[in-house]
């Protein structure tokens, strides 16, 4: 990743580059747009530019996307594309065509550090962080693998990775996404990131006025079960997450959205939902129950439908707005909490 990568950079650093090249600073400004309006990444397709500025350019950036090494259709509409990257590390994108709209859950790590005990990319530890350009990345392949006409219309940073410990490039990313005069102009509401429950990265988030929405990955409601659950919860208490969540900045009908995995037997009980609905208290919130996505040799199981369907029920009868997610692309490993990819050997 040593080169410089034109893919990921804002449309402002495009115009700084043109100049430290000897353009002017429209001439980022056409960089930017070719990439992120026109989706063309080939240098040499850049016909507006002249012959030795793309030259300059060429000697100083490369403008690459990860590889698409494998896209594999799922029953359910859904596609999990795997991507090789410059050190032949994989990541996964999964994207869910639904009802007119376009998701791509992308990734923004190699692998996880939060060990999570329910989800499979925990158990990979964390190789790296991935940078802008590989998050960008992501999202502009996806794009150009669907038919003409049709593009990514929501984006959810849901993959391999927890966000918020990849900031710099996660917010890099984002403002690239957002960046709405010569980027690629996706209304931040359009936007969700998922932490695992990092305060200090929520805290800092809700700073740089993005207006992205924010998931809380909750998964139980007593200080307890999550501490069993995600390691995570030991560092920072359910407490202190709620406290950083309350401070998050909302627009007037903006919600903040709360995963949480249903385990037999472990977070599904009556008892934990009546908990759930006083964490929640005077938060604008939503919930999302995902029924547990099984994985080779995990020590948890799906709760039984009536279960879950008596969880959401105690949710909904005290006024929280509660869907049940059944998750995408299960039956080709890119449901929530099965990614997973080997490194090339
Ligand atoms: N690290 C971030 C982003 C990942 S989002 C986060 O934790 O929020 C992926 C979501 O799927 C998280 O809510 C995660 O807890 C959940 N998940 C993990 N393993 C799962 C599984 N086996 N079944 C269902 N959901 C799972």
């Amino acid at each position: 990743m040593s080169a410089l990568n034109l893919v990921g950079m804002l449309p402002s650093q495009l115009e700084d580059l043109a100049v430290e090249l000897g353009a002017s600073r429209y001439r980022g400004r056409q960089v930017a747009t070719w990439l992120y309006r026109k989706g063309v990444v080939d240098l040499a397709l850049m016909s507006d530019l002249p012959k030795d500025f793309r030259a300059a350019l060429a000697a100083r950036a490369v403008a690459a996307l990860p590889e698409v090494e494998q896209a594999t259709p799922s029953q359910d509409g859904s596609r999990k594309l795997v991507f090789r990257l410059a050190d032949n590390a994989r990541v996964s994108a999964v994207v869910m065509p639904d009802d007119g709209r376009i998701t791509l859950c992308l990734s923004t790590q190699v692998g996880c550090g939060y060990a999570c005990a329910f989800c499979l990319t925990g158990t990979m530890g964390l190789t790296r962080n991935l940078d802008a350009g590989e998050i960008v990345g992501q999202l502009l392949a996806a794009n150009a693998s669907l038919p003409a006409g049709e593009h990514v219309t929501h984006v959810v940073f849901m993959g391999m990775g927890e966000p918020l410990a990849n900031y710099a490039a996660l917010v890099q990313s984002l403002r690239v996404l957002t960046d709405a005069r010569l980027g690629l102009g996706y209304s931040p509401r359009r936007i969700t990131v998922s932490t695992v429950g990092l305060v200090s990265g929520i805290e800092r988030l809700g700073r740089e006025d993005l207006k992205v929405n924010l998931a809380i990955s909750l998964h139980a409601a007593s200080d307890a079960v999550r501490s069993a659950l995600m390691p995570v919860n030991r560092a920072w208490s359910l407490d202190a997450l709620m406290a950083a969540v309350r401070a998050y900045p909302l627009a007037p009908r903006q919600h903040v959205f709360f995963e949480y995995v249903m385990l037999d037997g472990v977070n599904d009980a009556p008892e934990e939902a009546r908990r759930l609905v006083r964490l929640l208290r005077g938060v604008r919130a939503k919930v999302n129950l995902i029924p547990f996505n099984d994985w080779n040799g995990s020590r948890f199981r799906r709760p039984p439908l009536p279960r879950i369907l008596a969880f959401q029920s105690i949710l909904l009868e005290a006024g929280v707005t509660t869907t049940v997610r059944w998750s995408k692309g299960e039956d080709i490993g890119a449901a929530c909490g099965q990614l997973k990819e080997p490194a090339v050997a």
